[in-house]
């Protein structure tokens, strides 16, 4: 099967390289197709996400790299779309998804501090411990919980092509500080969220980003949560979501095979048409 990367970030986010410079690095490793999706923009400051006001450049500068490399490799536009249950889909028209080949719908943020800032689960271990603590009185399940509810909400707002990272919630989890996943609790609040996932027809990223910056021994999302998602027979794709020219395809080949030793034969490829269902 030939390599593609539709989760991918440029300096017009928190990715380290330029797009054209990601464009290459997936051209050297031989990708067939390459989406850029860096992180869109929310309605306050962040250090992480595009400002509102490069968005037109960003969709620019991708249309343009598309055409100056068309020869070599097949690039798309993408986005990914941070969920927040009250503002941030208020920037997604049609005029945007007019532009964009995908999209890519992310949970990151899950409240607000007592200084009413907004926190994410994926910043530190003792961020998420704060904001669990001023957000939802310390209460993990709560927490948990609402996340895989905000995927579920957000798969129901704007039906993105694929969820990003499905158990980001995980990544400060090591040596189950918060929670185990074997708990019943937990696993009913990520079988509820892949019954909403099935139920909109969104693809869920196998995303090796996790393991490539160390933060993850495994990819997201975890193993028993993409057997439950082959029982229910929701499509999947493998993603690197690479923020720089060194993980442009991290593993992409052990992803595909563990797709395929969970007993998944299919996998969801973008080729410009729509989503289709390639051999592993
Ligand atoms: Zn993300
Ligand atoms: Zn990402």
């Amino acid at each position: 099967m030939e390599k593609f990367n539709f989760h991918s970030h440029t300096d017009y986010c928190d990715g380290i390289d330029t797009a054209e410079n990601m464009i290459r690095a997936a051209i050297k490793k031989r990708l067939k197709y390459y989406g850029v999706s860096s992180h869109g923009p929310v309605p306050f400051e962040t250090d992480w996400t595009m400002k509102q006001e490069r968005l037109a450049d960003y969709l620019e500068e991708i249309e343009s790299l598309k055409q100056k490399y068309r020869d070599q490799i097949v690039v798309f536009i993408g986005l990914e779309i941070d969920y927040l249950p009250d503002l941030s889909t208020s920037f997604i028209n049609k005029e945007l998804l007019n532009k964009l080949d995908y999209t890519i719908g992310s949970v990151h943020f899950l409240g607000k501090f007592r200084d009413g800032s907004p926190w994410t689960v994926d910043y530190n271990r003792d961020e998420l411990a704060q904001g669990i603590k001023e957000s939802f009185g310390g209460d993990v399940r709560l927490a948990v919980q609402t996340y895989y509810r905000y995927i579920a909400s957000m798969c129901e707002a704007f039906k993105p092509d694929v969820v990003g990272h499905l158990d980001l919630i995980k990544k400060s989890n090591r040596n189950n500080y918060f929670f185990n996943e074997d708990d019943q609790w937990y696993q009913d609040a990520v079988l509820h969220c892949l019954m909403k996932i099935k139920q909109v027809g969104c693809i869920v990223e196998v995303n090796t980003g996790g393991k490539f910056r160390g933060y993850t021994e495994a990819y997201y999302p975890s193993d028993w949560i993409l057997k439950t998602a082959l029982q229910l027979e929701i499509p999947v794709t493998v993603s690197t979501d690479s923020h720089s020219t060194d993980a442009i395809d991290f593993e992409f080949e052990e992803a595909c095979q563990k797709l395929k030793d969970i007993g998944f034969c299919k996998i969801s490829v973008f080729n410009g048409q729509g989503w289709a269902q390639e051999e592993i």
